[in-house]
């Protein structure tokens, strides 16, 4: 089965590849003691290190001018592409420290192959695999001291790339930037791992046959808004797609992917059909479960089925993965005519034993044994 993002090695050591970046540092970066205090308590994407790495490029002389620079405010023309016609992509990666100091990051060649692949998809330029890890190492080095070292935190990475050429035109910018900015987050649980309920949204679509569902493009995200908020008004956490043809098959949540525990230890995913998001935790937990002598079945999964395996009990665990909150129980899926708890509601015991070992991995806790970890500084 697949585990479809295979490791890719860069053309030269990391060393050389960082080297090409110019790093210009702030002038006033911030003091100490407010980063200790930042580090301490960080709320997700409110905070923002002191620098941010850039290449830009055009269409006549490709990527140029590889830098870090002080993270600050972008100025656009009003007519700037992107504004208009959403052609955006963008990538969600984590630094961990490990316990002995050192940084490292999570199979970014995967993190990198996507983008490629998203920036296909989106009429963006390719930026090298090469260019993707070095910014993001030459960015985490020169920031290092805001990557915390608390239980589950981490310095969360987000690079992307928009269309900056102003033009009105309909047809794939000339000139793009691409930037990585990175943002201090602490346990996505704060009081433990609890369960989150789902929405199952049977009117509103993500994404289609032959659309953008498998590039990560901010686009996928403005449609996954409104049926997240009607998730909210339901009483649910989050919200989970079903495919857009036929709207009987489960697809994934607005930034996650979803996974089905049977009781008889097997597990099931929706497989790629192309609007679903190869999620690079997804692929992991594929792995790991493997390693862990579960099989597991890529299948499309029909909700009707799911409904009866969660009433009879041949379905144990439900839960959904990501890199912001690595693995999130699912308890209860309700709908506009159900609404079901699964087993007894709580956490299930896949579910956290697979949680555990990626975040072993991730941290260094547990031996690296399929090489995913990157060392940065
Ligand atoms: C980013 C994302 C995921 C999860 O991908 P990871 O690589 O595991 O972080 C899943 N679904 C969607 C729609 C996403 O944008």
């Amino acid at each position: 089965m697949s585990t479809s993002l295979p490791q890719h090695p860069l053309s030269q050591s990391l060393e050389d590849l960082v080297e090409l970046f110019d790093v210009r540092p702030s002038a006033a970066p911030m003091a100490d003691a407010d980063r200790e205090l930042a580090l301490a308590a960080p709320r997700f994407g409110t905070v923002f290190t002191d620098h941010m790495a850039r290449v830009t490029w055009n269409a006549t002389d490709g990527w140029f001018d590889r830098r870090v620079e002080p993270y600050g405010p972008l100025q656009m023309d009003p007519a700037t592409a992107v504004l208009h016609y959403a052609q955006e992509i963008f990538e969600g990666m984590k630094a961990y420290r490990h316990a002995d100091g050192s940084v490292w990051t999570f199979r970014p060649e995967a993190n990198a192959q996507r983008f490629a692949r998203s920036a296909q998809r989106l009429a963006l330029p390719s930026l090298s695999i090469d260019d993707f890890i070095a910014a993001v190492a030459a960015l985490v080095r020169v920031d290092a001291a805001w990557v915390p070292s608390g239980e589950e935190s981490s310095l969360y990475l987000r690079p992307f790339m928009y269309a900056s050429e102003p033009f009105l035109g309909v047809r794939p910018s000339l000139e793009a930037e691409f930037l990585v900015i990175a943002s201090p987050v602490g346990p996505y649980f704060a009081s433990g791992v609890q369960p989150v309920s789902i929405w199952i949204e049977r009117d509103l679509s993500r994404a289609g046959a032959g659309g953008t569902g498998a590039a990560k493009c901010g686009g996928n995200y403005a449609s996954s808004l409104l049926p997240q908020t009607i998730a909210q008004e339901n009483g649910c956490d989050q919200v989970c797609f079903l495919d857009a043809a036929t709207g009987t098959a489960l697809e994934e949540l607005g930034g996650m992917n979803v996974f089905v525990v049977k009781t008889d230890g097997s597990v099931e995913t929706p497989e790629l059909t192309g609007s679903i998001l190869e999620g690079v935790t997804r692929s992991s937990i594929i792995q790991l479960l493997q390693d862990a002598g579960h099989e597991v079945r890529e299948r499309r999964i029909p909700l009707d089925e799911l409904l009866e395996g969660i009433g009879d009990g041949s379905v144990a665990e439900i839960f959904a993965c990501g890199t912001a909150a690595v693995v999130t129980p699912i308890g209860r899926l309700a709908g506009t005519s159900f609404d079901q708890t699964i087993a007894d509601g709580g956490a299930g015991s896949v579910t956290m034993s697979v949680r555990g070992e990626l975040t072993d991995i991730q941290y260094g806790r547990a031996a690296d044994r399929h090489g995913w970890l990157r060392r940065l500084v």
